[in-house]
C-alpha cells in the first residue's frame, strides 16, 4: 500500500469544528447532535459535524430569500457568469484539497475524485455560467382578432422560482452539488445545499470559495444534518424549488412532501437498473472494456451505471472469459493509493446493502466472479459478476447500487425491447453495436431517459439527463434545466 501523503491544509480543515455556511461564513448554530464522518477504507471517524436544528434552517432560508430579492437579483446575468467561472478557477486551484477531503469521506479512488469532483465540476460551472447570458422568454404574435381596432403584443420572461434546496447525494458531492448550485445561481435563484451526512465536508470548502469568487453572502448556503432537516427544507413555505438526488422511496417521499408543501417545484434524480444490449455482431473487447469502466466507476456506486447486461447466447462465454480477466487485474485497496482502482463502498448502510444483495445473488444467480466482502477493516467487498439463471432472477431487477453486473443470456434479438422494459426504472440504457439500424430500432423501444450506443454512463453537460418511470422527474443540463428553475411570466400590451 503506498498512501499518498494528506496536504496539511486537509489536516487543518478535519482539525476545524464543522456545522453549516450561512450568509457567507461558517455558521456553528445551535447543534443538535453530532454526527460522526467516518472514512470507509479503515472506519475512523475523521471528523464531527453538527446537525442542523430548526434555528439554523430558518437562518438559512432567510438568508437565502434575502440575497433571492437584494444582492443576487441585482447581479447582472454577465457578473452571475463572472462569479461562476471564477469559482470553476478557485476549485480548479484548490483541487487537490478538494479530491482528498471527497476521497476521504467517500471512497472514491484518488483518481476518480480529481477527475468528477475537481476537473468536471470545474467543467460543468463553465458550460453553466454561458447560459447566464442567454436566458431570454420570446416574442409572441398575439393570436386573436383585436376588437376595437386597437393593436397589442406579448412577450414573456424567464423569472427565477426563488430559494432552491438541494439534496445532494454521498456518491458524488462535489460535481451532483455543482449541478445543482449552477443551476440555481445562473438563472437568478439561490440555493440551501444539504449534503448528505456521510460526505459534508466538500460543499463546505465549496462555499468558501464562492465567497473568495465573490458570490454574495446567502446566495450559496450549506445545512448539514441528518434525520430530518431535509424534510423541515421542503416542507418551508419559502423554499421554492427542490432538486434532490438519491434513492426512489425517499424521492417519492421528497416528492410528496413538496406537493403537499405548496406546490412545489420539484426534480427528482433518482435510482435505476440499468440495462446493456450486446447485439450479435458486438465487438466484446470494446462491450467489456466499456461495461467495466461504466459499470465498476466508484465501485459501481453511480445511478447511471449498467447492472444487467442482455447477452447473444453465442456469445456468453466469450463474454464471461473476457469480464472475469479484466475483473481479475483490477487494483483493489486504498483510494489514497494512486494505482488502485477500486476502493471501498461508500458508507456502512451501502456495505450492509451490498452484502444483502450478494446474499440474494448467492441463493438465486450464479457467481462468476467476486461475490464476497474482503476480510480487512472497511467497506470493502469484490467487483462482483453473476449468471442470471432466468429473466426473473431478482439481480436483474433490485437495484444494488454497488459493483454488480448480471448477465443473461438471450436467443433473438426482438426479445430485447421486453428485457430491457421489465423494470420500474428508466435511467439509462446502452446498446453495443456496428449495426446502425438494428441499434436505431432498439433505441426507439426503450424507455430510458438515456440511451447510449457503444458507451454507457457518460454525462456531458450540453446533454439533457434524467429519468422516466420510477428513475424521477425533470431533466438537468442541456438548456432543459432552464424550464426547472425558472417561471415563465407572460406579458401582454396594448399600444
Ligand atoms: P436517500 O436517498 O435516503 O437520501 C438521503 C438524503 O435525503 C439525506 O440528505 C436526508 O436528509 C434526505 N431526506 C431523507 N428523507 C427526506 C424527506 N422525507 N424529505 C427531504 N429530505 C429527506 O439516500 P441514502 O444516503 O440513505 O442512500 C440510500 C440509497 O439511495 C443507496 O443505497 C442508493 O441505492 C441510493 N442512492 C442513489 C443515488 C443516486 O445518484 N440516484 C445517490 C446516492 C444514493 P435528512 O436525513 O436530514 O432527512
Amino acid at each position: 500500500m503506498n498512501e499518498l501523503q494528506l496536504l496539511p491544509q486537509v489536516r487543518d480543515f478535519l482539525q476545524q469544528n464543522h456545522a453549516h455556511f450561512i450568509d457567507g461564513q461558517y455558521y456553528m448554530g445551535h447543534p443538535n447532535t453530532s454526527i460522526p464522518v467516518i472514512n470507509p477504507a479503515n472506519e475512523e471517524v475523521i471528523t464531527e459535524i453538527a446537525s442542523a436544528s430548526i434555528a439554523d434552517i430558518e437562518a438559512a432560508i432567510f438568508s437565502a430569500r434575502s440575497a433571492f430579492k437584494g444582492s443576487w437579483a441585482k447581479t447582472s446575468p454577465y457578473q452571475r457568469g463572472v462569479v461562476l467561472n471564477r469559482l470553476a478557477d478557485l476549485i480548479e486551484a484548490n483541487g487537490e484539497e478538494l479530491a482528498q477531503l471527497e476521497t476521504l469521506c467517500s471512497g472514491k479512488t484518488i483518481h476518480l475524485s480529481r477527475l468528477f469532483e475537481v476537473s468536471q465540476s470545474a467543467m460543468f460551472l463553465r458550460y453553466f455560467a454561458g447560459w447566464a447570458t442567454k436566458i431570454n422568454g420570446e416574442t409572441m404574435s398575439p393570436s386573436f382578432p383585436s376588437m376595437a381596432d386597437e393593436k397589442y403584443t406579448a412577450f414573456t420572461r424567464r423569472e427565477p422560482v426563488g430559494v432552491v434546496a438541494g439534496i445532494v447525494p454521498w456518491n458524488s458531492s462535489v460535481m451532483i452539488g455543482v449541478w445543482k448550485i449552477a443551476a440555481a445561481l445562473v438563472t437568478g435563484c439561490t440555493i440551501i445545499i444539504k449534503p448528505s451526512e456521510f460526505t459534508p465536508l466538500t460543499m463546505l470548502r465549496l462555499a468558501q470559495l464562492a465567497v473568495e469568487a465573490g458570490l454574495p453572502p446567502g446566495a450559496f448556503n450549506v445545512l448539514n444534518g441528518a434525520g430530518g432537516v431535509g424534510a423541515e427544507l421542503i416542507n418551508h413555505p419559502q423554499v421554492s424549488k427542490v432538486s434532490f438526488t438519491g434513492s426512489v422511496p425517499t424521492g417519492l417521499k421528497v416528492g410528496q412532501a413538496a406537493m403537499a408543501a405548496s406546490l412545489t417545484r420539484v426534480t427528482l434524480e433518482l435510482g435505476g437498473k440499468n440495462a446493456a444490449a450486446l447485439l450479435p455482431d458486438v465487438n466484446v473487447d470494446a462491450a467489456v472494456e466499456g461495461l467495466i469502466q461504466s459499470g465498476y466507476v466508484h465501485q459501481g456506486q453511480v445511478c447511471a451505471a449498467p447492472e444487467r447486461v442482455y447477452v447473444p447466447r453465442e456469445r456468453l462465454q466469450e463474454v464471461v472469459e473476457k469480464f472475469s480477466a479484466a475483473l481479475e487485474q483490477m487494483t483493489i485497496g486504498s483510494p489514497l493509493d494512486e494505482s488502485v482502482q477500486f476502493g471501498p463502498l461508500a458508507n456502512k448502510p451501502q456495505f450492509d446493502k451490498v452484502m444483502e444483495c450478494l446474499q440474494v445473488a448467492h441463493q438465486e444467480s450464479k457467481v462468476l466472479f467476486g461475490g464476497k466482502a474482503l476480510p480487512q477493516l472497511g467497506y470493502f467487498v469484490e467487483p462482483t459478476l453473476l449468471l442470471a439463471r432466468n429473466s426473473q432472477d431478482r439481480m436483474l431487477h433490485e437495484e444494488t447500487f454497488g459493483p454488480i453486473i448480471t448477465l443473461l443470456a438471450y436467443d433473438d434479438i426482438n426479445e430485447l425491447p421486453a428485457l430491457i422494459n421489465d423494470s420500474p426504472f428508466g435511467l439509462t440504457a446502452s446498446v453495443w453495436s456496428n449495426d446502425l439500424s438494428g441499434a436505431l430500432r432498439l433505441i426507439t423501444e426503450i424507455e430510458a431517459g438515456t440511451v447510449y450506443v457503444n458507451m454507457h454512463t457518460f454525462i456531458d453537460p450540453a446533454v439533457p439527463f434524467g429519468g422516466i418511470k420510477a428513475s424521477g422527474t425533470g431533466r438537468e443540463f442541456g438548456s432543459a434545466f432552464i424550464e426547472d428553475y425558472t417561471e415563465i411570466k407572460s406579458v401582454m400590451i396594448r399600444y
